[in-house]
């Protein structure tokens, strides 16, 4: 730390993504990238549009929101284009959350909703799950404060159905509620078509998990086109180019292939249940997840222990040290090899 950072950060604790180590080739199921390459059209638009980069890319992303206004059947005005999903809730948590309004989000889910909590210094409550790992809607009936709920929720592939969800907009008329559907593409039900009825709503959804483009950096926002110019408001104070003209094009053009990615995520859900049966038959209780990961447990071995082993075998899988889940391991769904892999070197761990 240098003597010029400012008090407030000192003791701030950043976000701290999946490891990446690159001593060797490891089978990487440890941060929810998808297996599969991007789509033929998009390794063409990218190499095509890399003669154009001297230009700055377009500021109101135009194109790449006409298209995927088109494929949603909602406006382009309902539609805010992130550097990654991340930077949408960095900007929502910056327009929409102050000292006057926290934040209200469940104690276990995705590790970034604190941090930018820290950031903006707000007040949060951070809610239990149930035992079972869920979420309880009735939980967040009636707050004062903004709620972020990741649906799908990570690190545990539990999902609220759309029912439960209308529950938490109904009960906080005059709360934002923010819902990350970083996951929604392996078997959960979008709440998208709610931003009709839900001037409160704000849909959160990346490119980087089911559209093979996580290291493009590219998300969306998705809500009444009011909470879209306050977006835009921040962004036009603080990155008008976020998107970079490669991004743009690669994201339309994956809009355009989207069978392409509706495949390959009916793919992920076949290994996801073919692994989930072999991991169950070696004794692990594994929660019934619609997401990319599983989350999973067995009374034979810590969740430290074994992920210390699997690395060791060349299998990287996420273990998050917060006791609660301390014994869970969240294992990355990738092609059926990867997954045979696992099983087997499981198998021989637990020998
Ligand atoms: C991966 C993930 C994100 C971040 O996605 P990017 O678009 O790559 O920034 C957001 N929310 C959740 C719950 C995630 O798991």
């Amino acid at each position: 730390m240098s003597r010029f950072l400012r008090a407030p950060f000192d003791a701030m604790e950043p976000y701290v993504p999946g490891e990446q180590p690159r001593d060797k080739a490891y089978i990487k199921l440890n941060t929810n990238e998808s297996p599969f390459s991007p789509s033929p059209g998009v390794l063409r638009a990218v190499a095509q549009e890399a003669a154009s980069l001297k230009l700055y890319s377009d500021p109101e992303c135009t194109s790449l929101r006409q298209t995927a206004a088109e494929l949603f059947g909602i406006s382009p005005d309902n539609i805010f284009c992130g550097n990654g999903s991340d930077e949408v809730l960095n900007f929502a948590f910056m327009a929409f959350c102050g000292k006057d309004k926290g934040m209200a989000f469940p104690s276990i889910s995705y590790g970034f909703y604190p941090v930018f909590a820290n950031l903006y210094a707000l007040e949060y409550d951070a809610i239990p799950l149930k035992d079972d790992f869920t979420v309880d809607p009735a939980d967040y009936f009636h707050l004062d404060k903004n709620i972020v709920i990741a649906n799908p929720n990570a690190p545990t592939g539990l999902s609220l159905s759309v029912s439960q969800v209308r529950s938490i907009l109904d009960t906080n008329r005059d709360n934002l509620v923010i819902l990350d559907e970083a996951y929604v593409d392996f078997g959960g039900e979008s709440c998208l078509p709610l931003i009709r009825e839900y001037d409160n709503l704000l849909v959160v959804q990346t490119f980087s998990k089911s559209r093979s483009l996580a290291g493009a950096r590219l998300g969306f926002g998705l809500a009444q086109k009011e909470i879209i110019a306050d977006l835009n408001k921040i962004k036009y104070s603080t990155n008008p180019y976020n998107i970079n003209r490669e991004t743009l094009a690669a994201g339309e053009a994956a809009l355009r292939e989207q069978s392409y990615y509706d495949a390959n995520c009916k793919k992920i859900m076949e290994n996801r249940d073919f692994t989930a049966k072999a991991l169950e038959a070696l004794g692990f209780e594994v929660l019934p997840s619609k997401a990319n990961f599983l989350f999973a447990r067995t009374p034979k071995m810590g969740g430290e222990a074994l992920y210390l082993a699997l690395k060791d075998k060349g299998i990287l899988v996420r273990h998050f040290s917060r006791k609660e889940i301390a014994d869970f391991l969240r294992i990355t769904i990738g092609s059926m090899e990867q997954m045979q892999a696992l099983v087997s070197a499981v198998q021989e761990i637990l020998k």
